[in-house]
């Protein structure tokens, strides 16, 4: 059904050179070789082998980590702390050993600076709560940005109503940059947090982390929080020297089990903060009319853990690390700007987000005039295309940019040039039938 592919296959060359300019590095990146650690994405949607562009809302994992997780529940699975036995020891080392790997991994000065979420939306509600009991009251401020997800502005205005405290908002510059100026001016005295993302999920644009972090600490005393679950599982992330206090992200964006993430904290920071939920393994000492909390992180971790799930995140980290986090990141930059390349030729698409490939993060957002981004996801779904489809949750960004909605294309370490290809084919084919 389509000519696309091979009417203009000059203009694919013309892509791939586009990308070549864009500064890629030739690497010895062997993605047919990842992609066979990756089962699920070796079948057909609709007689079409499946091209999964849908890693930012979720990434496909390895054979090992499923493997990890099934050996762990094969063999070792218990409760972890209490027992005396000695599946509850393998447990408690497997679920302790995972925290130090992660930890390590992020650049932490030691594991008891990870507190263990279900991931990004629950470590930013923690610490909306926990922040907000510490530090958080009538007439003071909280800053975010109108390019946040969901998860990074409803425990905001929850804590606001609860306070008293203001929410305001930084502006994004017409190329879907944060605008910092706008961002240094709500900062003052009364901000006692400012919670951005690193890597935001509808524009892709990567935020100057440790730069705005220097303007924070310069105007503020605020409690500096990121939002990693797009950051972590495409770049190297050191937290200590982003100068940031809390940082979220997610396991299942990266390669690990979904229900398991994170919160890094400053040392000192979770030793001031309140327990966020009340329950087993989170206390020291239980009375009649009080109780006294365990050391961080475990204040932070009422009841029974995801221990699987911590067992399967470090060994995505393992599987990460033994390719190279840059090298991915490198990988992705290329598919993108061959990406944005391809897209920008066809007629009445635009594209959301930096123009810059070296401010955007492995995400291509896009509207075409005239078409409803939903139709769009359905009509890649049948050529065997999965993208996602709608605000992505950051209905903020949407009205920003004056659409309803957009098709996403995200990209990670699996992806290849060719399914690059077929995607701007697709896209092509599906703006002809769609516009007919
Ligand atoms: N923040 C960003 C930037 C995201 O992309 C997402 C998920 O898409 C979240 C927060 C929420 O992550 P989770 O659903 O894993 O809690």
């Amino acid at each position: 059904m389509s000519t696309f592919g091979s009417a203009e296959s000059g203009s694919i060359e013309a892509d791939r050179r586009g990308y070549d300019r864009a500064g890629a590095v030739a690497t010895s990146f062997d993605v047919e070789a990842i992609r066979r650690d990756f089962p699920v994405l070796d079948q057909e949607v609709d007689g079409r082998p499946l091209v999964y562009l849908d890693s930012a809302a979720s990434s496909q994992k390895p054979r090992q980590v499923i493997d990890a997780v099934a050996g762990y529940y094969l063999r070792d699975h218990a409760n972890v702390h209490r027992g005396v036995h000695e599946l509850a020891r393998r447990a408690t080392e497997a679920y302790e050993g995972a925290r130090a790997r992660i930890a390590e991994w992020i650049g932490a000065t030691g594991p008891g600076e990870l507190v263990w979420t279900r991931g990004t939306s629950e470590a930013l509600n923690l610490a909306a709560f926990s922040v907000g009991q510490a530090r958080v009251g009538h007439g003071y401020e909280i800053v975010i940005s109108e390019m946040e997800h969901h998860s990074n502005i409803v425990p905001w205005q929850l804590l606001a109503a609860r306070s008293g405290a203001k929410l305001r908002y930084a502006a994004l510059t017409d190329d879907g940059l944060l605008d910092l100026d706008h961002l240094a001016g709500l900062l003052g005295p009364r901000t006692r947090v400012v919670s951005l993302c690193h890597v935001s999920n509808a524009l892709g644009t990567i935020n100057p982390v440790a730069e705005i972090g220097e303007l924070v600490r310069d105007r503020t005393d605020a409690i500096y929080i990121l939002d990693g679950a797009q950051g972590v599982p495409h770049m190297r992330v050191e937290v200590a020297s982003i100068g940031c206090d809390l940082y979220a992200f997610s396991g299942h964006k990266m390669c690990g089990p979904t229900g398991v993430g994170g919160l890094w904290g400053r040392r000192e920071l979770l030793e001031e903060l309140p327990p966020y939920q009340g329950g087993g393994e989170m206390i020291e000492r239980v009375y009649r009319d009080r109780s006294t909390w365990a050391e961080p992180p475990h204040k932070f971790e009422a009841g029974t853990p995801n221990i699987a799930g911590a067992v399967g995140l470090a060994a995505a980290i393992d599987y990460l690390d033994g390719i190279g986090i840059d090298s991915i990141h490198r990988h992705e930059t290329e598919l993108v700007a061959h990406a944005v390349a391809g897209l920008s030729r066809i007629d009445g698409l635009r594209i959301l987000g930096p123009a810059g490939i070296e401010r955007r993060g492995g995400v291509v957002p896009f509207v075409i005039e005239g078409v409803a981004a939903q139709d769009m996801g359905t009509i890649l779904d049948v050529q065997g295309i999965a993208v996602r489809a709608g605000h992505h949750c950051a209905q903020l960004v949407v009205d920003r940019y004056g659409v309803e909605a957009t098709a996403r294309a995200s990209f990670y370490l699996y992806n290849t040039h060719e399914e690059v290809e077929r995607l701007v084919e697709a896209v092509a084919n599906a703006r002809r039938i769609l516009m007919e």
